[in-house]
C-alpha cells in the first residue's frame, strides 16, 4: 500500500520516498481479487485498464458445497451503472506493484529505493526520522510525514509501540496452484468459488494462467508434511479424483490472523494496509481494504500538506478506516470463515437456504453483491465525520 500511497502523493506534486526491504518487486502469490471500487479508484491513474488487460474478468462468484455442488451464484453485472468495472478482476497483486513502480519512475520527485530495510521510526514536532539499513550501511532519513505500509510485521507500528489487537487462527492456510483446467471438469464453474464442507472446505480462484486452491490445514500437522507432494496430491484428488497426478506449480503455507492496530495515526505517522489491519483471505478484502486506506489517507494528507485543511483531518482517517477495518473487513472475513467451515448439518442447510434465497431475490442479491464488493464499507467510512 506504500506504492499506491506514494503514487497518489507524487501525482499531486508531493515529494515521496519509498523504502522497500526486498531487492525487487516480489512475484509471490497472495492477493488475486480486485473488487470494483478498487479498480474505480486506480482508474484515473491508468492502472486499472492495464490490470484488466492482464487479468480475468469474473462476472460471477459462486457459493458451492463439496457434496451438493452449486448453491448460489451472484452476477456482478448487476453493478453496471455504479462502477466502470462490474466484475471481480482476477489478477495477481504483483502486477499492480510492478505497474506502480513503473508509474512512480515517471515522477522526478518520487524515489523507490529497493534493498532498504527500515529498522526504526521516530518523530518529533517538526518531522519523522527513519533508520534505514542499506547496502552501504545505516542511513538516517528525515521527512514531514510517514506512512507505515510495511505489512503485518510492521517495524513502524512496533517502533511506535502500537498494539496489534486480535488473534491468530490455529490452522494455517495452504495455497496450491496448478495449470489443471478445473473449469472443464466442474459444470458451470466460475472464476471465484467458495466451497463449503464440514471436513475440508476450500476456495478455488482462477488467475490467468493458473487455478489457485486454498485449503485449511490441521494445527497438529507439521509444515513439512502439509507442503509434501503426497499431502497436496491427496487434497487435490479429494477435490476432483482423477487417475493421473496433479502438476503443482506453487505451494505456500500461511499463518492467518484477524488483527487491527489500536491506532492508525500517531502524530505524523499513519499506518495503512496490513500494517494497520490483517484478516483471513476469505472475501479478498485485505489488499482491497489496504488500497482503500491509501486513497482515503492520501486525499487528506494532500489537503493538510497544501494547507487546505488542519492537521486534525488525519484523525478522521483513523476514525473512518479503523472503524471499517473492525466492523466490516474483520467482521465479514471472520464470518465468511465460520460459514464455509460450519459442521452442524442443520446449520449448514440453513446457510445454504439463505444463500439460495438471497441469490433468487433481485434486491437481496444486489445488497449481497454491494456488501461483498466492499461498496458498503466505503459508504460506512464516508458516513463517519
Ligand atoms: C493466501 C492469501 C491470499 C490473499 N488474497 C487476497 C485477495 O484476493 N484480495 C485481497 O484484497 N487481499 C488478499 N490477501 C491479502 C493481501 O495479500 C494483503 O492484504 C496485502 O498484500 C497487503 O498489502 P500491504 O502493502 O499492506 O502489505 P505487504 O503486501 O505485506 O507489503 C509490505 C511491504 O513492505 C516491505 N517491508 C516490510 N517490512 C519492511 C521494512 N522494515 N523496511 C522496508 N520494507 C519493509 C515488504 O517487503 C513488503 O514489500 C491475501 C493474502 C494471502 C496470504
Amino acid at each position: 500500500m506504500g506504492l499506491v500511497s506514494a503514487m497518489v502523493l507524487a501525482d499531486a506534486g508531493i515529494d515521496v520516498e519509498v523504502f522497500e526491504r526486498n531487492a525487487t518487486v516480489m512475484e509471490d502469490l497472495r492477493a488475486s481479487t480486485f473488487h470494483p471500487p478498487t479498480l474505480d479508484m486506480l482508474a484515473p491513474y491508468g492502472i486499472s485498464d492495464v490490470l484488466v488487460e492482464s487479468g480475468l474478468k469474473a462476472r460471477f462468484t459462486q457459493q458451492r458445497d463439496r457434496r451438493k455442488g452449486l448453491i448460489a451464484e451472484f452476477d456482478l453485472a448487476r453493478l453496471e451503472g455504479s462502477t466502470a468495472y462490474p466484475f471481480r478482476l482476477q489478477c495477481e497483486q504483483w502486477k499492480l506493484n510492478l505497474e506502480l513502480v513503473k508509474k512512480l519512475e515517471q515522477y522526478p520527485h518520487a524515489k523507490v529505493r529497493f534493498g532498504c530495510a527500515v529498522e526504526a521510526a521516530g518523530q518529533d514536532d517538526t518531522g519523522v526520522t527513519l533508520k534505514v539499513r542499506t547496502l552501504d550501511g545505516l542511513e538516517e532519513v528525515r521527512g514531514d510525514y510517514l506512512i507505515g505500509a510495511d505489512g503485518a510485521w510492521s517495524t513502524v507500528r512496533r517502533s511506535l509501540g502500537i498494539e496489534f489487537e486480535g488473534y491468530t487462527y490455529p490452522e494455517r492456510f495452504l495455497v496450491v496452484s496448478t495449470e489443471f483446467p478445473f473449469e472443464d471438469q466442474f459444470e458451470n464453474l466460475s472464476w471465484v468459488n467458495y466451497i463449503s464442507d464440514p471436513e475440508e472446505w476450500c476456495v478455488m480462484l482462477k488467475v490467468p494462467s493458473l487455478w489457485r486452491v486454498l485449503f485449511p490445514t490441521a494445527e497438529q500437522e507439521s509444515d513439512e508434511r502439509v507442503l509434501s507432494d503426497e499431502f497436496i496430491e491427496a487434497r487435490l484428488q479429494g477435490l476432483l479424483p482423477r487417475p493421473e497426478r496433479y502438476e503443482v506449480v506453487h505451494r505456500t503455507l500461511y499463518k492467518v490472523h484477524q488483527r487491527v492496530a489500536s491506532r492508525f495515526r500517531l502524530g505524523r505517522v499513519m499506518l495503512a494496509g496490513d500494517a494497520a489491519h490483517i484478516n483471513n483471505p476469505l472475501g479478498g478484502m485485505g489488499m482491497n481494504g489496504g488500497v482503500h486506506d491509501a486513497f482515503n489517507l492520501t486525499a487528506k494528507l494532500i489537503d493538510v500538506i497544501e494547507g487546505r485543511a488542519p492537521d486534525s483531518l488525519l484523525d478522521q482517517y483513523e476514525r473512518q478506516r479503523r472503524t471499517v477495518a473492525i466492523e466490516y473487513i474483520n467482521a465479514n472475513t471472520a464470518r465468511n470463515k465460520q460459514l464455509i467451515e460450519e459442521r452442524d448439518e442443520a446449520v449448514r442447510d440453513r446457510i445454504h437456504a439463505e444463500l439460495r434465497a438471497t441469490a433468487a431475490d433481485p434486491q437481496a442479491s444486489m445488497a449481497y453483491i454491494r456488501k461483498t464488493s466492499m461498496f458498503d464499507a466505503l459508504e460506512r467510512a464516508r458516513s463517519i465525520a
